[in-house]
């Protein structure tokens, strides 16, 4: 990457992977193609205009010439861009190229009479954008010098003057003194539009090239934290796979111990073992949540385990699998199924995971005796499942941190004492692998609607 901002212009090449600035000399480059067809209509239209309606004699077809080449030259130029090598080099040709034409321009109006001297002054500050400074003034100079050599084949008569009379009643190409003031207006504007021109556009390029590193160094640190999350993601993940075993063989040893399998144990043992097994089963639903969550995270979606899955199904089979739970709060849940049979592609035991963990949490968070409503819509780019529950609602505060990890509403928690504050962030995670979203409405005490869209 350029550092100098002098020198940015040399390092344009061609290559698969742009940097910023080479973008931005190709973008420049096809506005200056697009500005010379409007040049180009504009001689066109202005000689045709000059001579018909303000009746003003010009050298008609020389000047239609120049523009047909003019034109000829845009095309090649439309055409090549796409295959250019070097951007700096097309872009010297093409500014040398409009200095030529210029130049035949200015001797078919006049030659160092003529107003169209004046436009050199456009491509004077088109090199200072597009070239590095030491070009700009490069081109500056083989403009003066075409110029120059142009007044003096004039004034030697070694080329024929063209005299726009009605313009010029006197000719003055052939005076000394007028030729060195023209001259000289020309050399010192031209240099000091340079100098403005490169030093503004050196200030921006600096600032851009400052812009440019920091946002290097954002990205950078960005992956290198993503890599560090992943390592952590994975560091959890084998900690509690490992934790699993142990914990589930500690729970069958108690319920073993409880079921009287070591003999008689007093009851006062009993009440322990059971609280201790109940305690082990919380750590099981963490560990088991945790494992969702990271593997969630660390996964990528395996194209071979994504199948069509009929959404209507999979939420009756995960009310099934929820229904003794429900039952046992006197809860009733009701489907509104779409008519149609619509399918989703997706990992089947994901699915499953979002929607048990959204009627889970419904149901646990429902007041007793009362009503869970399903409902699933179709639109033309989406999917959404709708979960409803009629319960302890969720506050504004809470609404915007429910979905960060571990985190529990302090209802939740009075209202009910199991939760690992992870089951959300599980369903998120998910609905993001899926390019999918998971909203929530809700008001405290009341009632609760999760809203889980996937594309279609
Ligand atoms: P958990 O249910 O284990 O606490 P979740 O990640 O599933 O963890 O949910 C996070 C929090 O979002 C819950 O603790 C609760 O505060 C809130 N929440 C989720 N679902 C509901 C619901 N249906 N009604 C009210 N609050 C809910």
């Amino acid at each position: 990457m350029p550092q100098n901002a002098n020198s940015h212009a040399k390092h344009y090449t061609h290559t698969p992977g742009k940097t910023s600035l080479e973008k931005e000399l190709i973008e420049s480059l096809s506005r200056f193609i697009t500005f010379r067809w409007i040049m180009a209509g504009g001689i066109g239209t202005t000689v045709l205009f000059v001579t018909f309606a303000l009746s003003i004699t010009l050298p008609l077809q020389s000047i239609l010439i120049t523009t047909l080449c003019i034109l000829i030259f845009n095309f090649f130029c439309t055409s090549y861009q796409k295959h250019v090598k070097s951007y700096e080099t097309f872009a010297n040709l093409q500014i040398s190229a409009d200095w030529l034409a210029l130049v035949f321009l200015a001797h078919y109006t006049g030659g160092i009479e003529s107003p169209v001297i004046c436009y050199f002054i456009f491509h004077v500050i088109i090199s200072a954008i597009l070239l590095s400074k030491k070009k700009c003034y490069l081109q500056t100079t083989f403009a003066l010098l075409l110029i120059l050599i142009l007044s003096m084949l004039e004034y030697f008569h070694i080329i024929p003057h063209v005299q726009v009379k009605e313009l010029f009643p006197t000719p003055s190409y052939d005076k000394s003194l007028y030729l060195v003031a023209v001259l000289f207006f020309c050399v010192t504007s031209f240099y000091i539009s340079a100098y403005l021109a490169t030093s503004v556009n050196n200030r921006l390029r600096k600032r851009e090239n400052e812009v440019v590193a920091l946002k290097d160094s954002v990205t950078e640190a960005y992956n290198r934290l993503e890599a560090l999350d992943r390592e952590k993601s994975e560091f959890t993940f084998k900690v509690t796979h490992e934790l699993r075993s142990p914990l589930s063989a500690i729970q069958s040893l108690l319920k073993s111990i409880e079921e009287g399998y070591a003999g008689e144990i007093p009851q006062k043992a009993r009440n322990l073992i059971l609280r201790s097994e109940k305690r082990t089963g919380l750590l099981i639903a963490l560990v088991n949540d945790l494992l969702d969550l990271v593997s969630g995270k660390i996964g990528t979606i395996r194209e071979g385990e994504i199948k069509h899955i009929n959404i209507n199904e999979a939420i009756n089979n995960s009310i099934q699998l929820l229904q003794e739970k429900a039952k046992a709060k006197e809860i009733k849940i009701a489907f509104e199924s779409m008519q149609k049979p619509v399918f989703i592609r997706v990992i089947p035991e994901d699915l499953d995971l979002i929607l048990t963990n959204l009627i889970d949490n419904a149901i646990k968070y429902s007041k007793k005796a009362s009503s869970i409503l399903i409902r699933s819509v179709v639109t033309e780019k989406t999917v959404t499942m709708e979960i409803s529950d009629i319960g302890i609602g969720i506050g504004e505060e809470d609404i915007k941190r429910i979905f960060e990890e571990f985190y529990r509403a302090d209802n939740a928690k009075e209202f009910e004492l199991e939760g690992t504050g992870l089951g959300l962030s599980i369903v998120k995670n998910l609905m993001n692998r899926y390019k999918g979203s998971i909203t929530v409405q809700s008001k405290l005490g009341e009632k609760t609607t999760f809203f889980v869209s996937f594309p279609v």
